[in-house]
């Protein structure tokens, strides 16, 4: 078990070894622990960012995220989304969008400059199979961009296997966290074993996956070991860390919302532990739009090489294109800049 007090000399050793590509449960939670100090909080971003550089350059893209293209039906919804809000104006930020409303948001995207469109939709326990096939296949008339989809574990094998024929990569499915009593606590409409079985299943037909683990559910240090359970699946190639930020009307509005330093600690380790992997804090841009300050702070921790900049709600959208490319400048990035052309019609707005 880790100390609780980490000296000087325990976390240079921890902090050598991680550099080194060595990241275990205790020298995740040494780390963690050591860097609660700020001038050791800043070696150990100053660390991960090394190791970003040396292994993925300081070259970013920027993404969109489409929400929500499927309808979320769990029954209850998690105690921390906008959904289960019992304000409606707060709720509506996640109406499904139609296949011609989220269609006009990519095409959006595309002007943006972005380039790669991940399609985020609810959990629905029985099955978004065809919803999900028909997007896709429209999406891909209007663009050939990198594409993923996260609805969580809505798809039947047959359709997980055909969107690894489509080349839809990643498939994300968020763990939030690997402790099962803060899971059902957090999320008593949903079930983790259910995540974890179609985590597995996307690895055997051979896709890639995508996971979220969120500060915020359970302790600090459940949010290390579910870091580092992406090593259960050794197809992951997206890894994001949310931050719990108190949504009016939920259930948990008075919660005390997640410490962004607790996640940027978190993100430097995985970035240590996982050296080529996509990393950064998940964005949430409506709940939170504070976020976006977390731009630079994030790539000086380690993230890296996509952030999203376009989030397409039903009756918003948010736009961070420039603003993440000026914090992005300031830190020293390359941001593709062409626009990615957009195949079919040209959206008339
Ligand atoms: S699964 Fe996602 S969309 Fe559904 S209630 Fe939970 S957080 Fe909200």
């Amino acid at each position: 078990m880790a100390r609780t007090f980490v000296d000087d000399r325990t976390f240079g050793d921890a902090l050598g070894q991680a550099v080194a590509g060595e990241v275990d449960l205790e020298s995740a939670l040494t780390l963690f622990r050591g860097s609660s100090r700020p001038e050791r909080a800043a070696r150990l971003f100053g660390a991960a960012a090394g190791v970003r550089d040396r292994v993925l350059g300081r070259t970013l893209e920027l993404s969109a995220h489409i929400h929500m293209v499927t309808r979320c039906e769990l029954s209850a919804s998690c105690k921390y989304c906008s959904l289960s809000s019992t304000i409606p104006s707060v709720s509506d930020e996640r109406s499904p969008l139609a296949l011609r409303e989220a269609l006009q948001g990519i095409r959006y995207a595309l002007r943006r400059g972005v380039r790669s469109i991940v399609l985020v939709g609810g959990t629905d326990p029985d099955g978004s199979d065809e919803q999900v096939r028909t997007l896709v296949e429209r999406v891909r008339e209007v663009t050939d961009l990198p594409l993923g989809i996260d609805v969580g574990p809505s798809l039947s094998a047959a359709t997980v296997r055909w969107l690894v024929r489509e080349k839809v990569r990643p498939i994300y499915c968020s763990m939030e966290t690997i402790n099962e009593k803060a899971f059902a606590d957090a999320k008593p409409g949903d079930d983790l074993w259910a995540r974890l079985a179609f985590m597995e299943l996307v690895e055997r037909s051979g896709g890639r996956l995508g996971n979220i683990a969120m500060n915020g559910l359970g302790s600090a240090d459940d949010l290390l070991e579910t870091i580092l359970a992406s090593r259960r699946f050794p197809h992951t190639t997206h890894l994001h860390i949310s931050t719990f930020h108190p949504v009016p009307g939920t259930p948990w509005e008075r919660r005390r919302e997640g410490a962004l330093p607790v996640s940027l600690r978190a993100l430097a380790i995985a970035r240590l532990a996982f050296p080529n992997l996509e990393l950064g804090l998940a964005e949430v841009g409506v709940e939170n739009p504070g976020d976006l300050a977390s731009v630079h702070s994030q790539l000086l921790a380690g993230a890296g090489n996509t952030l999203a900049a376009v989030l397409v709600y039903k009756r918003m959208r948010v736009d961070n294109v420039d603003r993440i490319r000026e914090q992005a400048a300031a830190a020293g990035f390359d941001i593709s800049a062409a626009p990615a052309p957009a195949r079919g019609a040209i959206d008339p707005r």
